[in-house]
């Protein structure tokens, strides 16, 4: 038999015995002296951290990023020159599901990319989405509270997410996007990833562009019905997180065709609609795609718990060449992204070895919870300015100033905003059976909740297009009929609950 090695204490020591406690006498008390049987309880206590609000659920491996294009004139990003490989992790989720959900539900599914380059993290933290509910940060916690459980019922409740839904109609795009048949995909392979939010991109010569991210899947999309779905949880709960798992060991790697839209910087107040706004897209025939590169996944993570759910992302990690832009909800999760991390995983989440630079950290932040990196190499330096050689500023790093400003002043984001027009352009991308697939799935979603609500929001259906409201109301009808010929049949049964109760 092959030696093992000695099991330890957290201190190093060898523990002598780990099946028997040590008491006073055979059936005595336990002694306090015992101090691993301690030391056992009290970790398994402290193994949760706080779950994410959002995005709890998720799923993530290794990989690499491959620049084959050349948009060297739009970024000195050296992630983003020819030619340059750069190793990355992923974490996809959903979104309004606990740390236990099952995979298999209707919700969007998070998409969060960190790349480890030679000029620090950068992440990009998007949706299998290219657009969002809402425009405003003024709504997120808000928007959230209506995917969440009701304070009272502890259920999820489909008339807070109808009422906000209908009172919010930029939310229409992404609720199209929702009900749609990529709603529901059958695993994370099989999606595409959008960095959503507009960035920039600054040049060597410190000019200014305007970009969207998009991840095209080279898998194929695929997904479930709603009740191809209620079959698959009653199977397993972890669709996904097999189907991710097993593709990768087995060697069959996930790829996702990575493309660009360059906006000039000039073209802003150009178009009908806001390029900042989240729920719009920049229509491919204004902004063609440009292809770039490969994303490819090959490699799972040894520990989950360590490596996935320890994972931080933060649009907050972005390196020189690469950068925001005025888009409200992005700057709003620079803070609160980052901010989750630190309340999640502690002062210095970033120090952990999933979410470390690959180029190493030079900064002058000091002490907290679970300090465990060294001082700045080479320098005695705990302070800036200092005589000592410490890190010092890189004015090279700074971005142009951005020329977009006006009044200070809380600007109504709905006035004279087409919530519509994309959503319609959506609507006819889809064939007959996809429109018939939408109307369902909505009306399942919607079936039950106060009629006013319903109206309004089938109000704005009616505006997207006049078959896309038909359509809800004839399969919220469909529902009525269905549900009133169920309770008719459970009545004549004589030994239904509903009849024994009579
Ligand atoms: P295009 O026809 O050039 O773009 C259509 C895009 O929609 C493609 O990226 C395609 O993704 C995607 N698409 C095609 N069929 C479906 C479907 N059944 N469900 C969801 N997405 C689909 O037109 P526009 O750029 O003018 O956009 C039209 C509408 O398409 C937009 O209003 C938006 O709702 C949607 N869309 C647009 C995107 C954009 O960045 N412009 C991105 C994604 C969706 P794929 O190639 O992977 O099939």
């Amino acid at each position: 038999m092959a030696d093992k090695p000695t099991l330890t204490t957290t201190g190093g020591a060898p523990v002598p015995d780990n099946q028997n406690s040590l008491t006073a006498g055979r059936q005595g008390p336990l002694l306090l002296e015992d101090y691993q049987l301690i030391e056992k309880l009290a970790h398994q206590n402290r193994e949760r951290i706080p779950e994410r609000p959002v995005h709890a659920k998720g799923w993530g491996a290794y990989g690499t990023l491959t620049i084959t294009g050349d948009i060297a004139q739009y970024t000195k990003a050296k992630v983003l020159q020819p030619g340059a490989v750069t190793p990355m992790l992923a974490r996809f989720s959903t979104v309004a599901g606990e740390l236990g959900a099952a995979d298999a539900e209707r919700d969007v599914r998070g998409f969060a990319l960190k790349f480890y380059t030679e000029e620090g993290n950068w992440d990009l933290v998007g949706n299998n989405t290219p657009v969002f509910f809402i425009r405003d940060p003024y709504k997120f916690p808000d928007f959230i509270h209506t995917q969440k459980r009701h304070p009272r019922t502890n259920m999820r409740s489909p008339t807070a997410m109808w009422d906000f839904w209908s009172l919010s109609p930029e939310s229409l795009h992404q609720v199209t996007i929702l009900f749609s048949d990529r709603g529901l995909p059958i695993g994370v392979r099989h999606i595409n990833g959008y960095g959503s939010h507009t960035y920039s991109l600054i040049n060597a010569d410190d000019e200014r562009v305007w970009v969207k991210f998009h991840f095209k899947t080279q898998q194929g999309h695929q997904h479930w019905t709603n009740h191809e779905a209620t079959e698959i949880v009653g199977r397993t709960r972890e669709s996904t997180q097999e189907d991710l798992f097993t593709s990768i060991e087995k060697g069959d790697f996930p790829r996702w065709k990575v493309r660009v839209q360059i906006m000039p910087e000039s073209d802003v107040g150009k178009h009908w609609y806001d390029p900042f706004d989240l729920t719009k897209v920049w229509p491919h025939g204004d902004y063609p795609p440009i292809d770039i590169g490969v994303l490819e996944l090959n490699r799972n993570p040894d520990n989950y718990f360590a490596e996935i759910e320890q994972a931080a992302f933060s649009p907050s990690n972005k390196v020189p060449g690469i950068g925001y832009s005025p888009d409200k909800m992005l700057q709003a999760r620079v803070f609160s992204y980052a901010d989750a991390h630190r309340y999640r995983l502690g002062t210095h989440y970033e120090a952990l070895p999933v979410n470390a630079p690959k180029s190493g950290v030079a900064h002058y932040h000091k002490d907290g919870p679970m300090r465990f990196f060294p001082n700045n190499p080479n320098a005695d330096a705990y302070y800036e300015p200092n005589s000592f050689n410490g890190p010092v500023e890189q004015p090279s790093a700074k971005e142009p100033p951005l020329a977009l400003s006006g009044a200070a002043d809380r600007y109504n984001h709905r006035d004279g905003n087409d919530d519509y027009r994309q959503p319609r352009a959506l609507f006819e991308l889809f064939n007959s059976a996809q429109r018939d697939r939408l109307y369902l799935n909505i009306a399942e979603a919607m079936w039950g909740i106060p009629k006013e609500i319903a109206d309004r929001q089938i109000a704005h259906f009616d505006k997207v297009h006049p078959d896309y409201g038909a359509g809800v109301r004839e399969a919220l009808a469909h529902m009525d009929r269905r549900h009133a010929a169920e309770t008719a049949q459970q009545q004549m049964m004589p030994d239904s609950p509903q009849a024994a109760a009579e």
